[in-house]
């Protein structure tokens, strides 16, 4: 009898959330179109293709650079041939100088001869063919330490910065999310009232890096060489810029990057007070002959629902070391396929979406998200631009105090974006960006993937990539929780961020999810429901 009642105590306790669930859900998920999208997208994928024409055809793809310009096109066309409308570039800017790098050599000629592993700095200038120099130690945190270099650093190559610090690699690299790694981005953390960076010292900080750069120009430096971030070492370099892609603000002395464990010879040899001497040769070409830039649209048209929207995208620029598979090659291919399978959908089984489908690609996003606010800016609208000459070019989300976001009438028609950028690792759940009328949606829809591990939603913030662009306008824009797999260890903003470092299963998870919630936000009777567009702020305090 006890076992009796126990067993139906359970059985209450199992059924009563269920038939809750079921009175709240009028949310329907076409179950037949979801089997199609996860047949499409796991047995005819074309993920790895499109992932190899973009990595390994076009290859790194810096904001400005030739292969930038080359991976618009090239996407645009694989729309047009995928069978998806309107395929076109839409510009955005003025954004600045292109800027590519074609040659890099560098070797120590004394005390010992060697070959260094070394990568050119974004928009820094190349040397003026074979350069030698002898080397020279400088760390410079601030204006006050330019006096302690001051007239020492003529024609010699200023190896810069703090220690490298080399440690064995003892965790792996590697990582998926367990259950309590899911579970704590399920609780939600309540925000400060700000962002947590200030403004004044991001300007600063801006400011510091163009003062040391105008103190290395007048001192003559030859080159500069920095090490590689973090601990981990190994031959992997993480490279970003040395220097401003504006006009008139160019940088005149070459900067690279070295790997921490031969910038540290160096370092120590130079602490012994040995003579260093290195032979450097490095080609980098800026382009000035279009300062605008380009992201790439295309459309599957709706039928009865077609003047209402839902939008995915991901950022197809990337850092210049690598070839932007993880960052965010990953992010953009995964997107393409996902309108790919759609669009196989309406071939084979006549499925179309009630709204149209939009496709966005962005440029521009490594410097500052940059592609996909002159996207939004054009079509749905802006907060008013800042007087202040440093703060005129800040972007909507970063101008909370110029005023009230302006919108304008293309912004009601938008039911939700998606966006994939945190690399290759599948995807785990979505943060709902603090709009929970939509969980008990994501709820459904997510439900035919928890076989493939997607069973979190937070209402959680995410922040760092271009679904912030349209969430500064009120449109209900969505990042999904992926795995880190070797994200932030080995490929993010680093040489080896390449093909290789791509999980394929992973991102074919990832494009039957994406293309499913798409459809089944193109398919539901009403758009997404919002949460209310973010008011101005009083002005910092300096
Ligand atoms: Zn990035």
């Amino acid at each position: 009898m006890k076992r009796c009642v126990r067993f139906f105590c359970a059985f209450i306790a199992v059924l009563a959330p269920n038939q809750l669930a079921n009175s709240q859900a009028a949310e329907k998920v076409d179950l037949e179109a979801i089997t199609r999208i996860r047949y499409e997208g796991f047995h005819d994928s074309k993920v790895m293709e499109l992932a190899s024409g973009l990595m390994d055809s076009i290859g790194e793809r810096l904001t400005g650079s030739p292969n930038m310009k080359r991976a618009n096109e090239w996407t645009r066309d694989q729309f047009t041939a995928m069978g998806l409308s309107n395929a076109h570039l839409e510009a955005w800017g003025p954004f600045g100088r292109g800027w590519a790098n074609q040659y890099v050599n560098a070797r120590m000629t004394s005390p010992d001869v060697t070959p260094l592993i070394a990568y050119a700095k974004a928009w820094t200038p190349g040397t003026s063919g074979v350069v030698s120099g002898s080397c020279i130690r400088a760390s410079i945190e601030d204006k006050k330490d330019f006096d302690k270099y001051r007239g020492k650093l003529a024609g010699k190559i200023v190896i810069f910065g703090s220690d490298a610090e080399v440690k064995p690699i003892v965790e792996s690299p590697y990582k998926r999310l367990a259950e309590d790694d899911l579970s704590k981005i399920g609780e939600y953390q309540i925000p400060g009232e700000r962002a947590p960076f200030r403004m004044s010292e991001m300007l600063r900080r801006r400011q510091f890096t163009r003062d040391l750069n105008q103190f290395f120009a007048e001192e003559k430096v030859l080159a500069v060489i920095d090490h590689s971030r973090g601990s981990a070492g190994g031959g992997t370099v993480f490279v970003q810029s040395g220097g401003s892609y504006k006009p008139g603000e160019t940088t005149t002395v070459p900067q690279l990057t070295m790997a921490s464990e031969q910038w540290n010879r160096i370092a120590r040899l130079l602490d012994q007070k040995k003579e260093v001497t290195l032979e450097l040769s490095v080609t980098n070409t800026f382009y000035d002959d279009d300062l605008m830039q380009y992201d790439t649209l295309a459309e599957i048209p709706g039928t009865d629902k077609k003047d209402e929207i839902v939008m995915l995208g991901a950022h197809l620029d990337s850092w210049h070391a690598g070839t932007g598979a993880t960052d965010n090659g990953a992010g953009s291919v995964v997107m393409m396929e996902a309108v790919r399978i759609l669009k196989a959908l309406d071939k084979d089984f006549g499925i179309k979406p009630r709204r149209t489908i939009r496709i966005g690609l962005w440029s521009g996003e490594e410097e500052g998200l940059l592609g996909s606010q002159g996207y939004v800016e054009q079509h749905f609208g802006a907060r008013p631009r800042m007087d202040d000459p440093a703060m005129k070019d800040m972007p909507t989300l970063l101008r909370r105090e110029a005023g009230d976001v302006k919108l304008k009438p293309e912004q009601a028609k938008i039911s939700a974006y998606f966006n994939v950028d945190n690399g290759t690792g599948k995807i785990r759940g979505l943060y709902l960006q603090e709009n929970e009328a939509v969980a008990p949606i994501f709820q459904e829809w997510m439900k035919p993937f928890r076989d493939l591990g997607m069973a979190t939603l937070t209402m959680r913030n995410t922040g760092g990539t271009d679904h912030l662009s349209f969430d500064a306008v009120g449109i209900p824009g969505f990042q999904f929780i992926q795995d880190p797999i070797e994200y932030e260890t080995r490929t993010h903003h680093s040489n080896m961020d390449v093909y290789d470092r791509l999980q394929a299963d992973d991102l074919k998870q990832m494009a039957v999810i994406v293309a499913s919630f798409v459809y089944d936000a193109a398919m539901r009777d009403q758009m997404l429901p919002r949460k209310p567009v973010e008011k101005a702020l009083p002005k910092e305090s300096p």
